[in-house]
């Protein structure tokens, strides 16, 4: 037994640690997994995947896959985590959990824990938040104009809030049950004090107001640069599908890998998975493939709380990955701290508008606030501290943590969040097909010549087309399966057939699947008797896996003909 790397899960590690981490593992655990680059970023770092399987990181290829990343979105650093949380728990429960055990033999996972490694480093190396590549793209370069631009000007670390007080203008109010919380403006209220918000950042060429407050400069968004409904003007979409060396990086390495029927894409925050499909109506979507999809979520929310949620976006890479290469996807969004707090999500989502619903802003902004102080000791909400601004004059900075309680877990309570993902991934996983050569028989059928029969079965949830998108779109190919003689035995036919597809029980609830083929072949034996006869049975699908099986061959004694012998040795 290898012995574990040592990792926690009670920080965010850098783009030099995680590599680390990740180079360890490789060497520690060389018989289990494998690590390569597939690519470089933006800015040069490369981009890592981690290849875990059981029985040789040579059959990886040959087993139904699931591809796992993380951290497209910079600042969604809990995915990072949990991926390496997955990494940490297939590695080390091998050879002792039976459901890791099971699941390694069948499956192969890919593991990519930080796809975007140069906005993950901005953001946990400076105050800054971004949203994904750390490329200006034309459009985002705002920082020589004037007007407002986020910075920590008061040195804490932190970007938070600042409030200036205004009592004509102002459109926030101080809540009378919390003086930290801030809440708007009623009509024809009059008395004060009121007060304006803005981010904290400095003004540059200030003239008094009013005065323009930009974005941060980096608005490309990798998770929309994805060739599947992608069009100009897409909201941070980039020049063109796939453009980006991240997103290009990622597309080639699924594409490269046919075996890869799943995938998982850690975001925050959110507590739930978009899942397809996107653009269009579910009375749309192939029905089988929207009960996989719904049934496999079904699985996640067990393990997680989470439910499943109808994406509305498009250019993503799972939107991608089941429009264009027929593959069960879900953006996994982990972290919620409403969820946390209690506060159901519905309400959150109808509610939580301060805007259209003030009284119950107020109500869920006051129970956020008491689970902060109860679970956090206060830490995800800073207080409002007075400073004097270059410009505004007083002010005070505060606001909630946006990054390590808004986006991401606080770090006391990554672990959970880690551990609920690997759960729910090892669910998408146990879905996958799982082939498997059930039954050799052979026949004496005269003279030298034996009937083969081969029965190959699929025990899986699904089919090892995996969706029927993907025979619509020609991406898979058939199934197929072929017998090698061994030495003395020559086959009369076609070695070799084409079986199209195995059904798994998810295509059986009315009457039993397809998930079953039987094929057989006439051999001849030949008469001498050295070496000993025999014959391998390999089915290969592309997405259900590679299976052989070597069956020793009797050769005919009188007495014997025409009666069907039990297999004397598979191996
Ligand atoms: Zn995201």
């Amino acid at each position: 037994m290898s012995s574990r790397v040592p990792i926690t899960f009670d920080r965010y590690l850098l783009y030099s640690e995680t590599k680390e981490y990740l180079h360890k593992v490789a060497a520690g655990y060389p018989d289990l997994c494998s690590l390569n680059s597939i690519g470089k970023s933006y800015e040069g770092r490369d981009i890592w995947a981690l290849t875990i399987t059981a029985g040789g990181i040579a059959s990886a290829s040959e087993k139904p896959a699931i591809y796992v990343d993380a951290n497209i979105h910079a600042g969604e650093v809990t995915g990072s985590m949990a991926a390496l949380y997955l990494i940490d728990y297939l590695l080390g429960n091998y050879g002792t959990d039976t459901s890791v055990t099971n699941l390694l033999e069948r499956v192969t996972f890919y593991v990519l824990p930080r796809i975007n490694p140069d906005g993950a480093e901005v953001y946990l190396t400076t105050p800054h938040m971004l949203r994904s590549s750390v490329r200006v793209w034309p459009d985002d370069d705002t920082q020589e104009l004037p007007g407002l631009h986020r910075a920590d000007i008061d040195g804490d670390g932190k970007i938070l809030q600042m409030r200036v007080r205004d009592d004509n203008k102002g459109e926030w109010k101080v809540s009378s049950k919390d003086p930290r919380l801030m809440v708007p403006r009623q009509p024809g209220e009059t008395k004060g004090p009121f007060y304006r918000i803005y981010p904290e950042g400095y003004i540059k060429d200030y003239e008094g107001e009013p005065f323009t407050v930009h974005k941060a400069p980096w608005g490309l968004d990798l998770n929309r640069n994805f060739p599947s409904n992608w069009e100009p003007g897409i909201p941070g979409g980039g020049d063109y599908p796939a453009g980006e060396p991240e997103t290009h990086a990622l597309v080639r390495f699924i594409v490269d890998h046919p075996n890869i029927g799943a995938i998982q894409a850690l975001h925050t925050a959110g507590g739930f998975f978009f899942r397809n499909p996107c653009k269009y109506d579910e009375s749309k979507m192939d029905p089988q493939d929207l009960t996989a999809t719904k049934a496999i979520a079904r699985q996640g929310t067990k393990v997680t709380g989470y439910p499943d949620v109808k994406s509305p976006n498009s250019a993503t890479l799972t939107e991608w990955a089941y429009e264009h290469r027929g593959i069960i996807a879900y953006t996994t969004e982990l972290w919620n701290r409403y969820e946390r707090a209690g506060i159901p999500l519905e309400d959150v989502r109808d509610k939580s508008d301060p805007d259209k619903f003030p009284g119950e802003f107020e109500e869920i902004s006051l129970k956020l606030l008491e689970w902060n102080d109860r679970e956090l000791s206060g830490k995800g909400f800073i207080d409002w501290t007075p400073f004097e601004h270059p410009q505004l004059g007083t002010v005070e900075i505060g606001g909630w943590d946006r990054k390590f309680c808004v986006q991401n877990a606080p770090p006391h309570l990554l672990e959970e969040e880690c551990r609920k993902a690997a759960m729910w991934i090892m669910k998408h996983a146990a879905a996958l097909p799982w082939v498997n050569i059930t039954d050799i028989k052979v026949g004496d059928i005269g003279g030298c010549l034996k009937k083969v029969t081969a029965v190959v079965e699929n025990w899986g949830y699904l089919p090892t087309n995996i969706t029927n998108k993907a025979v619509q779109l020609k991406v898979v190919e058939k199934d197929i399966v072929e017998l090698i003689p061994g030495p003395g035995v020559e086959i009369t036919g076609k070695p070799r057939h084409e079986t199209g597809f195995l059904e798994g029980y998810i295509s059986g609830t009315r009457s039993p699947a397809k998930s079953a083929v039987q094929v057989s072949w006439v051999v001849k034996v030949s008469p001498d008797d050295s070496p000993p006869p025999s014959v391998t049975v390999e089915y290969r699908s592309q997405r259900g896996g590679v299976i052989r099986k070597t069956h020793r061959l009797k050769r005919t004694t009188p007495g014997n003909d025409r009666h069907l012998t039990k297999p004397d040795q598979d191996t």
